[in-house]
């Protein structure tokens, strides 16, 4: 058993009936946060890339550890109409979408002068357009049944800039600024959105970029995760999946419902500096 599902399992089934979509869930924080409303009781749509036979596995899985109803949709999240697909078919299995969590996101780092316009675009597209074509599909019908969770996994560059990351910083603090005028827009119909705002979170995504930065470096995986990573991070540790997924469902909790239009750091101190 998972560490997310050994903590969620205390935690009552205060989601249940209720259905949500988490993009970007077929691996790291995504699939963190898609156990976790599970196991509040949430029905959970399930969307990201990745092998068909393990995405089938882990939705029978999740419906054999957490008692819900668990699908998958493997929208493109650059492609707006697959992103209103993936809503509808949601819609259809399930019913209507009471929770959206905004999480697929790409990086990638070099100078601004070096930077392929191409990762620029798909970095817009996927970390902060599809935010946009996603609440559009959800927001009217949360309204008209006055109840809404929306989540969006922006960053601690959602707040700080980094060098290198352009696209990615650029993308994370769209993501809190459409976040406000969300919340702002739907507050009076009981919904409610916000952003979290992860440090530094050990996923594939960082394993990828210590990787990278540790040959870009000359030192070792293990240097370039102590002096690059872990130095903006005053907890000298990564975040955990599962302390990130704890703040998706408290935000998504009743306890939670005049919280909205906030940008919540999980980041060890980092934006504090
Ligand atoms: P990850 O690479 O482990 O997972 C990313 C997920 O998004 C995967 O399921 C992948 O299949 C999916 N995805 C990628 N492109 C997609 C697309 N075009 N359409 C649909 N799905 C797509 O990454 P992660 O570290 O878990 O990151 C999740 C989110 O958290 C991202 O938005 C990331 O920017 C944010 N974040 C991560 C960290 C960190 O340290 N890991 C820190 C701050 C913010």
């Amino acid at each position: 058993m998972s560490t997310t599902t050994a903590a969620a399992g205390n935690a009552a089934r205060d989601l249940g009936g209720r259905v949500a979509i988490v993009t970007g869930s077929t691996s790291g924080i995504g699939l963190g946060i898609a156990e976790a409303l599970a196991a509040r009781g949430a029905a959970v749509m399930l969307n990201g890339f990745g092998d068909a036979g393990a995405i089938e596995a882990l939705c029978q899985r999740l419906r054999a550890e957490h008692g819900v109803p668990v699908g998958y949709h493997g929208a493109d999240m650059s492609q707006p109409e697959q992103i209103e697909a993936m809503v509808a078919q949601a819609a259809a299995q399930f019913g209507p979408v009471d929770i959206l969590v905004s999480n697929a996101g790409i990086q990638h780092v070099a100078a601004i002068e070096e930077f392929p316009p191409a990762k620029w675009d798909a970095i817009i597209a996927i970390n902060l357009s599809a935010v946009f074509h996603a609440t559009r599909a959800v927001l009217a019908g949360m309204k008209a049944r006055r109840w809404g969770r929306i989540v969006n996994i922006a960053s601690a560059h959602g707040l700080i800039g980094s060098p290198f990351k352009g696209a990615y910083v650029a993308a994370k603090h769209g993501v809190v600024g459409f976040t406000k005028v969300t919340a702002l827009e739907a507050a009076e119909f009981g919904v409610t959105c916000n952003a979290v705002c992860p440090g530094y979170v050990w996923t594939p995504l960082v394993a990828g970029q210590v990787a990278a930065q540790a040959a870009a470096h000359g030192l070792s995986e293990e240097e370039v995760t102590r002096k690059v990573f872990l130095a903006e991070q005053p907890s000298r540790r990564f975040a955990e999946v599962s302390e990130v997924a704890a703040a998706v469902t408290y935000l998504c909790s009743a306890g939670a419902g005049s919280v909205t239009g906030v940008a919540l750091p999980v980041d060890g101190g980092w934006t504090a500096h």
